[in-house]
């Protein structure tokens, strides 16, 4: 799904039933994100879904430092930043732009899996700032959302 589109937009709900049908969404998006070049994460509104899920993966970045391999979260919530750090960032949902955005560098994560347990995550650098794009997304926020004026948005010169 691409901007413009009203699904972007929405805040997602939070899952209560952990069935075959997140699961399904989930492998879905797994597939999806790993078949686009240079996806690093999808949130289900992306996919026009309004649960509130994540998937991500940022392991084959070259920006990566430390990770988790993939990550599928539920009714993610970031419940800790710290730092600050400004870096570009492009989205699929908005293919034409890229958009300098400040975020933490740091933060801890909680959630749950897809069979309903708790999960908390601490971690930093690139997959950090992928986390709270997606969990952006599942706000209703894109990263244009998060630019501090046109003069920090570039149309993309390149495309993978
Ligand atoms: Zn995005």
């Amino acid at each position: 799904m691409r901007v413009p589109s009203p699904g972007l937009s929405e805040v997602s709900r939070a899952v209560a039933v952990f069935d075959e049908t997140i699961r399904d969404l989930a492998t879905q998006m797994i597939e999806i994100m790993y078949q686009s070049p240079g996806c690093v994460g999808l949130a289900a509104n992306q996919v026009g879904r309004v649960e509130s899920l994540f998937v991500l993966d940022v392991s084959r970045h070259k920006k990566t430092t430390s990770h988790h391999g993939l990550l599928v979260v539920v009714n993610p919530t970031i419940v800790n930043r710290e730092g600050q750090l400004t870096m570009r960032e492009g989205c699929m949902s908005v293919p034409d732009l890229t958009g300098d955005v400040t975020r933490a560098e740091s933060l801890t994560l909680i959630g749950c899996d897809l069979a309903g347990k708790s999960l908390e995550i601490e971690s930093s650098g690139f997959e950090a700032r992928a986390i709270q794009h997606e969990v952006d997304h599942l706000g209703g926020y894109l990263f244009i959302d998060r630019v501090s004026g046109s003069s920090k948005l570039h149309s993309r010169k390149r495309y993978l």
